[in-house]
């Protein structure tokens, strides 16, 4: 066994998915179309649900649904802009419409926005960042949840991230608004558990997708040295968790904010 093989870094690939695990159950996923996104929408539709891609980005979000089609999932794309209510509203219709019922949430899709102090943070990425990182996932259940009540229950999953409890300089609005998710998944989660609803966030480490795309080679190795595991985390990772927070085997699990980072919070 080379030394390699024994590394820190090597990346496991999860087992395959259960084909039945999700069957009879629709998925909406936004950011679907890209890193962490499409790799729930692959594992959703690996698992028998019918999945919409909702993104902002259309002509990938079409990309993707096409791809899960190929492998013989039901998939549809919706063009979705969750800073916009509307058109969130409109995404959620479009799922019930195509596929007769939503169950199932991912309320994923999200950017970095710059990094700045606090003190010299442009207001006008402040405000974009939260209004895609926290309105947009209050959007999303707005309209989502009751969907899911009219289907007689489901789970949401909504992004936060390890800066859901950590702070990190440089990112004030990235941070308040991850923050911000996972009390709103707290609250959201108190008032639909009786109506057989789960809601839970995860808290991904920093994960090897298109939003590091802008980090040069020297911060992406600072980021990784954050991690006790020596990598970035991989999406697939990171849809793992979400998979199983989504199924019925995570049935008694409401309100929670569950980690998947490399063992960077730990200390
Ligand atoms: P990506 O940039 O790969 O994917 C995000 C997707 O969301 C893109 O397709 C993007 O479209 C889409 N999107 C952006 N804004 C909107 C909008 N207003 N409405 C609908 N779709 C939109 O990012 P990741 O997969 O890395 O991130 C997914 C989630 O995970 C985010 O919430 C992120 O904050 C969170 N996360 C990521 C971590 C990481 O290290 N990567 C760590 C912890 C959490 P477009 O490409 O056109 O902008």
């Amino acid at each position: 066994m080379s030394s390699t093989e024994h590394s820190t870094s090597t990346t496991p690939t999860p087992a395959p998915a259960d084909r039945t695990e999700f069957a009879g159950r629709t998925a909406l996923v936004t950011g679907g179309a890209s890193g962490i996104g499409l790799a729930l929408a692959r594992r959703l539709a690996a698992g028998g649900a019918a999945v919409v891609v909702a993104d902002y980005d259309e002509e990938n979000a079409r990309k993707a649904a096409a791809e899960l089609e190929r492998t013989g999932a039901r998939a549809a794309a919706v063009a979705m802009d969750v800073t916009d209510p509307a058109s969130v509203e409109a995404g959620v219709r479009f799922a019930v419409d195509t596929f007769g019922a939503l169950h199932l949430a991912v309320n994923n899709a999200g950017i970095a926005g710059p990094s700045s102090p606090t003190g010299e943070y442009p207001v006008e990425d402040w405000n974009r960042v939260v209004a895609t990182n926290l309105s947009g996932v209050f959007h999303s259940m707005r309209y989502e949840l009751p969907a899911i009540v009219a289907a007689g229950g489901g789970a949401i999953v909504n992004m936060s991230s390890i800066l859901g409890t950590n702070g990190f300089a440089g990112s004030p609005a990235y941070v308040a608004a991850k923050h911000g998710v996972v009390g709103l998944t707290k609250t959201a989660a108190l008032e639909y558990a009786a109506q057989n609803v789960r809601i839970n966030a995860v808290g991904p480490g920093f994960i090897d997708t298109p939003l590091l795309r802008n980090a040069d080679p020297q911060a992406r190795e600072h980021l990784i040295s954050l991690h006790p595991a020596g990598r970035l985390g991989t999406a697939e990772e990171v849809a793992e968790l979400a998979a199983f927070l989504l199924s019925d085997r995570a049935s008694f699990i409401h309100g929670s904010y569950h980690l998947v980072d490399g063992g960077y919070s730990a200390p």
